[in-house]
């Protein structure tokens, strides 16, 4: 089983500059590395289509660039020695971060060429800039780094750190890695327990032991019992905050050096917010795990949800798409990070030995859970009334009452 830890790093002033350099260098690199992929692409690719309807085979290169092979993770990793002749300074990082960075493009450029293991593609990896570029890691971190609140990280010496948790006896670190937040420079440290196998219940789920919630923003989740949560929605309770230190950014009268230091207070109210969201849906997930052997949840696509409502041109204008009011859905969807939540209530069933099991929602919005008869529904009718069994309750109560007969087996929508 694999866990990561993250403990919040001390590093003296020296050791600090040392930090933001690499990241500086790295940037670099990775930059450096990215144009090398893309510039092949460019002069080694012709988009021009032949009558078979294939892409043309090019043979040489376009421009004055010689012809070579895909630059691919093999190569860029060969290429380091000769970057630490020309720039000698990049001695000065560890040749396993180094080599990490490299890694990096390799994913990047997979996830956008081949997609991940599902197939699903990610857009065009982005160029960098200073504060996008902020962590490194050491691919081959030991245990004996660590000693009392110190971790040695080779080349950048003894740094302190604190020691919230120990790491318990048997576990093995695997990777480290320093990143810059907001408020400091933080540790996450990678363990892993050979012995403890990642924990599957074996379980069948019943009446009894089982539980359906029915996620939403008007209530976090309602779940089969009769039982729901409100949302506490900590983005719209900063917003003013937020506003009001925006207002203070927009104005040109400050400083450079006061913008600063707005910009990096709306960086730590932002961390903020979402720590506070993540606190409360580790707390309501543990709940929700300790209440019930199998939970079954809907299989949403949160990200569909949240998309920009698509725009339609008309004689040169564009017609109007709601889009301004599908903008605050959009901000109460965020807020509401149902996402996390899921992927938080995974991790809480694995640790508590809990089963989530998914269920295609469809339907289960629009029918009776007490006499199965179509009660047709828009999203704004917020109760549902059977007008077949006279049944009368919240709609998300009977979104989850179905959805538990469906996960049971009992009917099938
Ligand atoms: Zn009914």
């Amino acid at each position: 089983m694999k866990q990561a830890f993250q403990y919040k790093l001390l590093p003296n002033t020296n050791q600090r500059q040392e930090i933001d350099r690499w990241l500086d260098m790295l940037k670099a690199q990775y930059n450096y590395l990215l144009a090398d992929r893309f510039n092949w692409w460019q002069y080694n690719r012709s988009d021009c289509v032949i009558p078979q309807g294939e892409f043309c085979q090019i043979a040489c290169s376009v421009g004055s660039q010689v012809l070579r092979n895909n630059p691919d993770w093999h190569s860029q990793s060969a290429s380091l020695p000769q970057l630490k002749k020309d720039r000698p300074w990049y001695k000065d990082i560890y040749s396993q971060v180094l080599q990490d960075c490299v890694k990096r493009v390799k994913k990047a450029m997979n996830r956008y060429i081949q997609g991940d293991s599902k197939g699903k593609r990610s857009g065009r990896p982005r160029f960098k800039s200073k504060n996008r570029y902020r962590t490194f890691t050491y691919p081959q971190a030991k245990n004996d780094w660590l000693a009392g609140n110190r971790i040695k990280l080779p080349k950048l010496g003894l740094i302190k750190y604190i020691c919230h948790r120990p790491i318990q006896e048997g576990f093995q670190v695997k990777t480290a890695s320093v990143t810059k937040k907001a408020d400091g420079y933080y540790l996450t440290l990678i363990v892993e327990d050979k012995s403890v196998t990642d924990f599957q219940p074996d379980l069948v789920p019943t009446e009894d032991n089982s539980l359906a919630i029915d996620l939403g923003l008007e209530k976090l989740y309602f779940d089969s019992n009769g039982n729901y949560v409100l949302p506490q929605k900590h983005l719209r309770k900063s917003e003013e905050k937020l506003a009001k230190l925006q207002r203070k950014l927009a104005d040109t009268n400050r400083s450079r050096k006061a913008k600063k230091l707005i910009r990096r207070a709306i960086a730590k109210l932002h961390q903020k917010i979402a720590r506070q969201r993540e606190q409360w849906h580790h707390e309501e997930a543990k709940k929700l795990c300790q209440k019930a052997e199998a939970i079954f949840i809907e299989d949403l696509k949160i990200a569909n949800l949240r998309r920009k409502n698509k725009r339609k041109k008309v004689d040169n204008k564009y017609l109007e798409n709601g889009q301004s009011r599908k903008a605050g859905l959009n901000k109460s969807f965020s807020d509401c990070a149902l996402a996390k939540f899921v992927k938080i209530l995974e991790h809480q069933a694995q640790k508590l030995g809990s089963k989530i099991i998914k269920i295609n929602p469809k339907n289960t919005s629009q029918y009776c859970w007490n006499c199965l008869n179509k009660v047709p529904k828009s999203l704004s009718d917020r109760w549902h009334n059977c007008e077949y069994c006279h049944e009368s309750i919240d709609r998300d109560f009977n979104s989850s009452l179905l959805l538990k007969k469906v996960g049971l087996g009992v009917v099938s929508l």
